[in-house]
Formats: C-alpha cells, sequence, structure tokens
C-alpha cells in the first residue's frame, strides 16, 4: 500500500459550492422548470408563461405576474441560502411554500447564464440583473418577474453528456408544467417551444384543469375522491380500472399541493385497485393530500420530490380507503348497481 499524500484541509470557492449544490437540485432543463414554476406560484402568479428552445438546453424563460423581487433584493435572490420564505426553524415545520431552501436561483445560476428581470408594485419600472457580470440596470416590464436560463451546463461539461435529445429534454419540462397545472387549476399556464405555443391551461375550476390536461375522456373514465380522517382530507380522482395503462406516467400524488413520489401512496392506490386491475396495469389517478403539515416533513430531499409522514399507516389507510370507497361507489351517469 503506497501512503497517501496528505493534504491540507480547504474551504471550497462559493462558486464550486454551488457548482456541487446544483448536482443535486439540476439534473436537466426539466429541473430548472420545476423550481422556476415553483417560485413563479409562491410569488402568488396568476399567469405563468414557459418559453423554451431546443428542450430548453438553449433557452428557458419563465414568466409571471406575482408581486416581483425589489431592485435591491435581486442580487440576493441569487445568493445561496437566501431567502423570503421562511426566517425560523418554526417556519421549516409549517412551511405552505413549494420553495425554502433558498437554493435553486443560486444552483442554477452557477450552471447556466441567467438572466432575473422582476418588478414590484411599487417600483416605476423594472431591473434586470446579469448573473455572470452582475450588472444591473433598468429595463421594461410589468409588475412581476421573468427569469432566463440560458446554456445550461455549459460550464460543466460532464453533465451536459447526460441530457437526451430535445425532443426528450421538452417532453420532461412539458410534464414538469403538467404537474404544477394539475395542482393549480386557478393559475394559467402556457408552454411555447421554439416560438410555437404547445400547450395552454386557463385558469378554471378544477374539473376543467383535468379535462385540459388529462382529456375529457378521463372525466368520464374516473371517480372523485372525496375522504376524510382525523387530519387528514382527500381529493381528486381515480380512473377506472378499464383505463389503466401499461405505463405509470398518467399517476399524480399531491402533499399539501407539491407533487410528490412515494412508495407509500403508490401502495396505497395500488391496493386499492387490487381486486379490478389485473398483471401490471397501472392506475391512472390525481391525489390530493392535505395533511397538517407539522405531520410530514418535505426536507427530505433537495427537490422535495421525496416527504416522509411522521405515521405513514395513517396515511396509507386513508389513501386506500379513499379510493377503494370511490371506485365501490355506483357512477353518476355509469350503470346503476345491481339491486339487492
Ligand atoms: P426559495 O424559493 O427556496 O426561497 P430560490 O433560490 O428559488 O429559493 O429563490 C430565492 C428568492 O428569490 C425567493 O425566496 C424569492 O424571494 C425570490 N424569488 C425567486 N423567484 C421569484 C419570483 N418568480 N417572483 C418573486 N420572487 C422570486
Ligand atoms: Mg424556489
Amino acid at each position: 500500500l503506497s501512503p497517501v499524500p496528505r493534504r491540507p484541509i480547504r474551504e471550497l470557492p462559493d462558486e464550486l459550492i454551488s457548482q456541487i449544490a446544483a448536482g443535486e437540485v439540476v439534473e436537466r432543463p426539466a429541473s430548472v422548470v420545476r423550481e422556476l414554476v415553483d417560485n413563479a406560484l409562491d410569488s402568488g402568479a396568476s399567469q405563468v408563461t414557459v418559453r423554451l428552445l431546443a428542450g430548453g438546453v438553449r433557452l428557458i424563460a419563465v414568466e409571471d405576474d406575482g408581486c416581483g423581487i425589489a431592485r435591491e433584493e435581486l442580487p440576493l435572490a441569487l445568493r445561496r441560502h437566501a431567502t423570503s420564505k421562511i426566517a425560523s426553524l418554526g417556519d421549516l415545520e409549517s412551511v405552505g411554500t413549494m420553495g425554502f431552501r433558498g437554493e435553486a436561483l443560486a444552483a442554477i445560476a452557477s450552471v447556466s447564464e441567467l438572466g432575473l428581470l422582476s418588478r414590484t408594485a411599487s417600483q416605476p419600472s423594472a431591473f434586470l440583473l446579469d448573473s455572470r457580470s452582475g450588472e444591473l440596470r433598468p429595463a421594461a416590464r410589468a409588475t412581476g418577474t421573468s427569469v432566463e436560463v440560458k446554456e445550461l451546463f455549459f460550464s460543466t461539461p460532464a453533465r451536459r453528456k447526460f441530457l437526451k435529445s430535445d425532443a426528450t429534454e421538452l417532453a420532461h419540462c412539458i410534464e414538469a408544467v403538467r404537474r404544477h397545472a394539475l395542482a393549480r387549476p386557478d393559475v394559467g399556464f402556457a408552454v411555447w417551444h421554439e416560438g410555437k405555443l404547445l400547450e395552454q391551461w386557463r385558469a378554471g375550476t378544477p374539473e376543467q384543469r383535468l379535462a385540459d390536461v388529462l382529456g375529457h375522456d378521463f372525466i368520464e373514465q374516473s371517480v372523485t375522491l372525496a375522504y376524510a380522517a382525523g387530519p387528514i382530507r382527500i381529493t381528486g380522482r381515480a380512473g377506472v380500472p378499464d383505463v389503466a395503462r401499461s405505463r405509470a406516467d398518467q399517476q399524480f400524488a399531491y402533499v399539501n399541493g407539491r407533487f410528490v413520489r412515494d412508495k407509500v401512496l403508490a401502495h396505497a392506490v395500488r391496493s386499492a385497485y387490487e381486486d379490478v386491475l389485473h398483471g401490471q396495469r397501472q392506475p391512472v389517478y390525481v391525489l390530493h393530500i392535505e395533511i397538517d403539515p407539522a405531520r410530514v416533513d418535505v426536507n427530505v430531499h433537495p427537490t422535495k420530490i421525496e416527504v416522509r409522514f411522521r405515521d405513514s399507516r395513517e396515511v396509507h389507510q386513508a389513501v386506500r380507503r379513499a379510493v377503494e370507497n370511490a371506485l365501490a361507489a355506483p357512477r353518476a351517469g355509469g350503470p346503476a348497481a345491481p339491486a339487492l
């Protein structure tokens, strides 16, 4: 064994720390879309527009009509661990916003060229901050924020090599917006690619949004979920067994408005379909779980796509019952239950 030469311990420079952190948060263009749309929704936007070039690799621009960022806070928005959303551990435990870690913009800026254009209602003009040069100058814009992310992973070719075709990256970006759109029917969304409008979902009722995003057929071929037990409330829709798919690509689960991927939830739904779905058929569902924030930890993963429930048995049972009850109830307009 050759001796390992001792090397001195050093603190890493800020830029490198951000680039390392970016590896966790920013995997591909769709991760940027997710983070920027999260921010737009947190700002109280009623309309969110996403513009992409080359599947998001060349450009991701997200515009909102939310509260905006004050001129003097623009540089701070790009700093690591700088956030307006929490101020204490107590806030963290009851956080109601999508963001709270203050990491996304810093991470994205460290692996791209980022432009932050924003205006608050009380400002006479907007200001544009360029992340590379640090230059801050007046610009034109209505109240709200536009973030432009160019040349993603340009400075980190190792990451860039993992990107798939533009078409694949685009599909992931659209999926990211769909996830938000299903959670927020009260907000209008639009997705443009290479100057073409690909998707437009106008603000409306939850039913309208479900039909817009998953198709009108889904409304006819699904049952409404409505269930409450203790601190848990479950709403949404579950597809009838006939519309089950070979792939698990139409399964949307939300915890307090946040899209999550969770084994407990997936298993609970699956077990509710146990007797009616056979083989590898995958149910279609949109599941909204409202639960006391103190009973769920959202700070488990940097992307917050995973959560941890304080009592996962309680959640499993509620979800299973919610879906079972809905599937067992006679469908409005459907064949009547046989008389006993
Ligand atoms: P987080 O969302 O976790 O706070 P981010 O890095 O995503 O961290 O954003 C940092 C801060 O910048 C936010 O806390 C918010 O104050 C501000 N910000 C970012 N995007 C927007 C936006 N679209 N509208 C208003 N403020 C924003
Ligand atoms: Mg954020």
